[in-house]
């Protein structure tokens, strides 16, 4: 039986191309900034980002982390919408590497409305804790793989520039986002003082993310990436494979997007189920069951080879990725039809 893994774009797998890469590339020690493929792929990633610079990191999480590091003093609070993924997913690092504290905001699909941003920032209340950094998460996650409207996005870049909040870009799928918006990536990184984005999700590679900004915030956060552990050395080995990701990824995320739109309107059209409606459809597809219960549910799909991520509250998330054809798209379709028909049977 062919497993159809929807659960995740993380579950991607290296094709040839890359592992012929990873086999040949020249390599050094990275801590001493000596590996050539490294340099190169931070070049061209801070170039995609209209960044200055850029530091390769193991994860998106260390990405993150690092910039919550170089963003904050302890005690101070960050604001974030109240499903992202540096709050809910990172094991409560905000907390236990930075001693901030996120306050948790409002959204639609995760997308903050400047509004609620601006009523959240506390600046020079001598009994309150500051607020000195905003997170911005696009596409959103947990929002369903939902997309900034550009003119939203700049808003929330402005009102940051007001309030004096450094405003940092959670974009792990912000190339989902340009090529839905069909714009490039560095206008949605405009205004923003870093971004981190991942290589190992859609794009393709088997490992690595980047975190972008200033040369001079850089060079800070090459030296807490070192405190947390990731200094890594021969690394070129996983940045070869990060190059023809960054560099072949891109143009093919619209395939994964048609075909999320078309499991979404397979699964919207099943009784039984109801999809999460986002404005922009991108590879992240949400819904929740109307009775069944969502662990069993996951269960017997799994037992017909089609894997999805039960969520809390009877839902679940399918993730289209590089690794699932639309034949394997229409595979899962009959599948939850059939699961489906058989939980209504009892
Ligand atoms: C995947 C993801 C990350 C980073 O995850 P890692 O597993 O640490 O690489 C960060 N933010 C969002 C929104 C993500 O989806």
């Amino acid at each position: 039986m062919k497993r159809i893994d929807l659960r995740s774009d993380t579950v991607t797998r290296p094709d040839d191309a890359m592992r012929r890469a990873m086999a040949s590339a020249e390599v050094g020690d990275d801590v001493y900034g000596e590996d050539p493929t490294v340099a190169e792929l931070e070049v061209r990633a801070a170039e995609a980002m209209g960044m200055e610079a850029a530091v390769f990191v193991p994860s998106g999480t260390m990405g993150n982390q690092i910039a919550m590091q170089l963003h904050t003093r302890r005690g101070d609070e960050i604001l974030c919408d109240s499903l992202s993924h540096i709050a809910n997913y990172e094991m409560g690092a905000l907390a236990a590497l930075s001693g901030v504290q996120p306050r948790l905001l409002e959204s639609k699909n995760g997308l903050l409305q400047p509004t609620v941003v601006r009523d959240a920032v506390v600046s020079d209340v001598p009994y309150q804790s500051r607020t000195t950094a905003l997170v911005v998460e696009n596409t959103h996650n947990l929002g369903g793989g939902s997309v900034y409207p550009l003119a939203q996005l700049a808003e929330l870049v402005e009102l940051a520039e007001e309030c004096s909040l450094k405003i940092h870009l959670d974009g792990a799928r912000i190339f989902n986002a340009a090529v839905a918006l069909d714009c490039p990536v560095a206008v949605l990184t405009r205004g923003f003082d870093s971004v981190s984005f991942c290589l190992s999700k859609g794009l393709g590679a088997p490992v690595g993310s980047l975190l972008c900004g200033s040369a001079e915030m850089m060079v800070e956060a090459r030296r807490v990436r070192k405190m947390l552990g990731g200094g890594m050395r021969q690394v070129g080995i996983l940045a070869a494979a990060g190059l023809l990701a960054l560099r072949d990824g891109p143009s093919r995320l619209a395939e994964d997007h048609r075909n999320a739109a078309f499991l979404a309107e397979e699964l919207g059209a099943m009784e039984g189920i109801v999809v999460d409606e986002v404005e922009i459809r991108t590879n992240i597809v949400l819904c929740r069951l109307q009775a069944a219960d969502a662990g069993r549910f996951a269960g017997a799909l799994a037992e017909r080879g089609v894997l999805a991520i039960p969520l809390l509250g009877g839902r679940f998330r399918f993730v289209t990725h590089r690794d699932v054809s639309r034949s394997d798209v229409q595979t899962a379709v009959d599948v939850v039809r059939e699961v489906l028909r058989e939980v209504s049977a009892g």
